[in-house]
C-alpha cells in the first residue's frame, strides 16, 4: 500500500537509481576508491551477509530452498545464496541496482571448466518494490532496507514480508539504542541534501511487536557493529 502523504518510497527509488546507486555500488564492491567511512560500512555490511549465511547454513543445506531477497541491491546476498544451491528470487525497487546485481551474478556464478560441483542456479532478478512481491518462499530476507522507512511504514512492510514466507523471515535494521540515537541526532544537526540519506532507526521491541501482530516470533538475534555501521539481525519464525 502507498503511504499517505509520505512519498518516501519515490524519493528512495530515485535516490537508488542515481547518486545512491553510485555510492552503494562502491561500498558493496571491492574497488579501492572508498573513503574510511565507506570502507568501514563495507566491512560491517559484509559481516551482516556472513552472519546471515551462517544462520541459514547452520540450520541445514540450502540446496533447492526457495529464498526471496527483498531489496537485493547489487546482489551481495543473492549471489552467495545461489552458490549454496538456493533458488533465489531477488528484487529491488531500483532498476540500476537490479542490472548491477545481474551483471555481478553472471561474473561470479560462471561455471569454471575444472569445477566438479553442480552449477548454481542463476538468481531470478526482478525490478519490484517489496510491497508488490507475491508468492510463497521458504525463506524471506530483507537486509538493510528498513533503514529507509519510518516505523509507521516498516510495520506494513514486515507484515507483507511475513505473508510471503513459509518458514523463516530474516531482517536487519539499524537499532534504536540510546548511543546510536544520540549519534543520529547529532547527524540531524547537519542534514544531508536528500531525504533518502536520512536513516530511520527501529527499536527492536517495535520490530518484535510488528512480527507478533502477524503471528511470528523471533528465534535468533544478532548484532553487527563497526565504527560506522550498526545492524540488528533477527530471524523470525511462525509462532
Ligand atoms: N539488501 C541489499 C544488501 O544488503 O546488500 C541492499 C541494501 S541497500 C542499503 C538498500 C536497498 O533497498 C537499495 O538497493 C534500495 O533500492 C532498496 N529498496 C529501498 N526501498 C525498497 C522497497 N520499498 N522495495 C524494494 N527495495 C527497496
Amino acid at each position: 500500500a502507498e503511504n499517505v502523504g509520505g512519498g518516501d518510497k519515490e524519493v528512495v527509488r530515485e535516490y537508488f537509481n542515481n547518486s545512491g546507486f553510485q555510492r552503494w555500488k562502491k561500498i558493496y564492491g571491492e574497488t579501492d576508491d572508498v573513503n574510511k567511512v565507506q570502507r568501514d560500512i563495507r566491512l560491517g555490511h559484509s559481516k551482516t551477509v556472513e552472519n546471515v549465511m551462517k544462520m541459514l547454513t547452520d540450520e541445514g543445506s540450502l540446496q533447492g530452498v526457495t529464498v526471496c531477497d527483498a531489496g537485493c541491491g547489487t546482489g551481495c546476498l543473492a549471489i552467495p545464496l545461489a552458490k549454496e544451491g538456493a533458488v533465489v528470487y531477488a528484487s529491488d525497487i531500483s532498476a540500476a541496482m537490479v542490472s548491477e546485481a545481474q551483471k555481478q551474478a553472471k561474473e561470479q556464478l560462471q561455471i569454471t571448466n575444472d569445477d566438479q560441483s553442480p552449477p548454481p542456479t542463476m538468481p531470478n532478478f526482478e525490478v519490484s518494490d517489496l510491497e508488490s512481491l507475491k508468492g510463497k518462499y521458504d525463506t524471506v530476507i530483507c537486509l538493510d532496507v528498513l533503514i529507509h522507512y519510518p516505523q509507521s511504514q516498516a510495520d506494513g512492510m514486515i507484515a507483507h514480508l511475513a505473508s510471503l514466507a513459509e518458514n523463516r523471515l530474516i531482517l536487519s535494521f539499524a537499532p534504536k539504542t540510546f548511543y546510536y540515537d544520540l549519534l543520529k541526532r547529532v547527524g540531524e544537526l547537519f542534514p544531508g541534501p536528500s531525504k533518502a540519506t536520512r536513516a530511520y532507526l527501529h527499536a527492536e521491541a517495535d520490530v518484535e511487536r510488528a512480527l507478533r501482530k502477524v503471528g511470528w516470533k523471533i528465534k535468533e538475534r544478532g548484532l553487527i557493529t563497526t565504527q560506522f555501521y550498526f545492524a540488528r539481525l533477527v530471524e523470525a519464525v511462525p509462532a
